[in-house]
């Protein structure tokens, strides 16, 4: 950052770095490091429930999920499930492993054979969990089981903008691995991947080396793959696919988060993040998303024992090689002047296909004022990437040196745009978020994440819903049930109301009850059209009202969308301009003809 403030601030800041959430200070302007609501949205049970909405739309492609249940709620759905498995194939010898809901670096985690497993019954009783089918056929490398960090931009919410780092890092297991057995399931050694955990075996190897040892690049372990014959592009492409596919799924709650705290029209930051995706190749090479972590650790030191009792920190060069990278460039990204040169020296930054300049060029190019590139320039140059192009390329870091090309010491871009540049083949999954946007218009009051009964009735309204077989009367019902029940459910009793995912299965009841003989996501994706269709020529009558009541003298603020979204969650659901006439008329694209 440009500026520091060790001691408080004073003055705003371009960027806000904060150690773990958007609410550690209040601020009005700038950019800040955390999404509100992100932590929430992380947590084990809230990033289940919401892949489960997007497994339940799309089974095939949210199938890089294990197979989930939230304790203690869905303790009976979880026997039931495992036991008419079983039924159906008695030679299913499953493992489950249960995790505490918020925890971390494997607290609190155990593996089981069977629902009935004695540990599972203190679990109910004292905190929520998740319990998930275990993966048994983790990939191995020197018969050691392993996992994928790899370290994920969120540029933006709206539009979505994602950036994936284009190494990340291995963490081993210190003890061989075996198929879980009765016998081997305590081994945390064996079977849970955690550096936490895994520091404290004798068998860690802190290595010299970023491909040997227990934690590696994950570039290294492409390399080795590629030399045995694996397809690693498709490896790569896979996990791109699953890293877009879970922000998608955590970008419609992210959205609520976010207009509840920072309210469109009103001054605030805006907001980018980092975040942490743990990932477990199986050994079909297939990628298991583990989880998500809001607040990665950046550590670029370990911790070493010198003598017994005594440690030292002393530079750890597989994290210092991957992460400095994802710091420098979520800063030149996020830089926030970056905007302005584009703008003024727009050939220069389109020519590169949208990869920024190296400092160098820029000016020379731009002729920029020193203190303009402070932001980029105060950030530690480490050995160079240049000439990487993605993990999927073996070329040792600093293997191009002797590139003549004068930027080449340069390091290059690790961050590598994967939205909205795979826009096209991931859209059609983004349902939920449009639903998202439906809830967030009918929400009423500013910074409230929860709809009323009112904002419910307003919609089936305004989206033209009920019918002679849905009355307003099943509305409400449908509105009273499903809020109970998701308010028993979580936690969060800040505010009364239906939640979004509440909304959201209110939604697939109507969906499913207009749209009968379609399969799910097609019956949602049909009901969502319906409602931005019937919204959307609302607004244009708004429009035209507007427009003739301004003409008739009214005051303009009404006019605008804003203004016009904002009347639209009055009681009775009809824009005050337009008459009870209007209201009545046939067709709503009549009444601008
Ligand atoms: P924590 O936040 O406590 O680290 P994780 O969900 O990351 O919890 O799980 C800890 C470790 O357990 C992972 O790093 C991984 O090695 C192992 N693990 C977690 N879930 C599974 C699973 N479904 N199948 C196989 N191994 C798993």
């Amino acid at each position: 950052m440009k500026t520091q403030f060790p001691f408080g601030r004073r003055l705003p800041c371009d960027i806000y770095w904060h150690g773990v959430s958007f609410h550690d200070n209040d601020i009005f302007s700038g950019q800040v490091n955390k999404f509100p609501g992100m932590t929430e949205m992380v947590r084990k049970i809230t990033l289940s429930r919401a892949v489960r909405i997007m497994q339940n739309l799309f089974p095939e492609e949210y199938n890089f999920y294990p197979r989930s249940w939230i304790l203690p709620d869905e303790f009976q759905l979880f026997v039931a499930q495992v036991r008419m498995v079983k039924d159906g194939d008695p030679s299913w010898k499953p493992t489950f492993i249960v995790k505490p809901d918020g925890g971390c670096q494997g607290d609190g985690i155990y593996l089981i054979k069977d629902p009935s497993d004695i540990r599972l019954a203190g679990t109910l009783q004292s905190r929520p969990a998740v319990v998930q089918e275990y993966i048994c056929k983790p990939l191995l490398i020197d018969k050691l089981k392993f996992d994928i960090r790899l370290y994920v931009l969120l540029k933006s919410l709206d539009p979505l903008e994602i950036y994936i780092a284009k190494d990340g890092l291995s963490r081993f297991c210190t003890e061989p691995y075996q198929e879980p057995s009765p016998k081997n399931l305590h081994h945390v050694f064996m079977h849970l991947t955690n550096y936490s955990l895994n520091i404290h075996s004798g068998n860690f190897v802190h290595s010299d080396s970023t491909s040997t040892g227990s934690k590696r690049t994950f570039s290294s372990i492409l390399c080795r793959l590629s030399s045995k014959g694996v397809d690693i592009k498709k490896v790569w492409s896979d996990i791109i696919s699953l890293v877009i596919k879970t922000v998608i799924a955590l970008t419609p709650e992210l959205k609520v988060f976010y207009q509840s705290d920072i309210p469109a029209g009103r001054p605030g930051p805006t907001c980018f993040q980092i975040l942490g995706f743990d990932i477990l190749l199986m050994k079909n090479l297939k990628p298991i998303l583990l989880e998500v972590n809001a607040n990665p650790s950046m550590r670029i030191e370990h911790e070493q024992e010198l003598s017994p009792g005594v440690f030292e920190n002393v530079p750890s060069l597989v994290d210092e090689e991957v992460k400095v990278a994802v710091i420098r460039d979520t800063l030149r990204l996020m830089d926030p002047l970056k905007n302005k040169r584009e703008k003024h020296f727009p050939d220069i930054y389109m020519d590169r296909k949208h990869r920024f300049l190296p400092v160098s060029d820029r000016m020379s190019s731009s002729k920029l004022q020193l203190s303009e590139i402070s932001i980029v320039r105060s950030q530690p140059h480490k050995k160079p990437l240049a000439g990487k192009e993605g993990p999927s390329d073996c070329e040792p870091a600093g293997a191009s040196d002797t590139n003549p090309n004068p930027e080449a010491h340069l390091p290059s871009i690790c961050l590598k745009q994967v939205f909205p540049k795979y826009a096209k083949q991931f859209n059609y999954l983004r349902l939920v978020d449009r639903m998202a946007n439906l809830f967030i218009r009918f929400l009423g009051i500013k910074g409230s994440m929860k709809l009323g009964p009112t904002g419910f009735r307003t919609f089936i309204r305004n989206c033209k819903l009920s019918s002679s077989s849905l009355s307003m009367a099943a509305v409400d019902i449908l509105y009273i049930d499903i809020t109970r029940r998701w308010n028993s459910m979580t936690l969060d009793q800040r505010d009364s109301g239906m939640c979004l995912q509440a909304f959201v299965e209110a939604f697939f009841y109507l969906a499913q009850r207009k749209f009968k003989m379609l399969p799910l996501h097609e019956q949602v994706a049909s009901l969502v059209d319906l409602c931005e269709y019937h919204l959307s020529l609302l607004d244009e009558r708004r429009l035209v009202c507007g427009r003739s009541s301004r003409a008739g003298g009214r005051a303009p603020g009404s006019s605008t969308p804003q203004g016009a979204t904002r009347s639209a969650q009055q009681a009775d659901g009809h824009p005050p301009c337009c008459t009870d006439s209007a209201r009545k008329s046939s067709g709503p694209r009549r009444a601008l003809s």
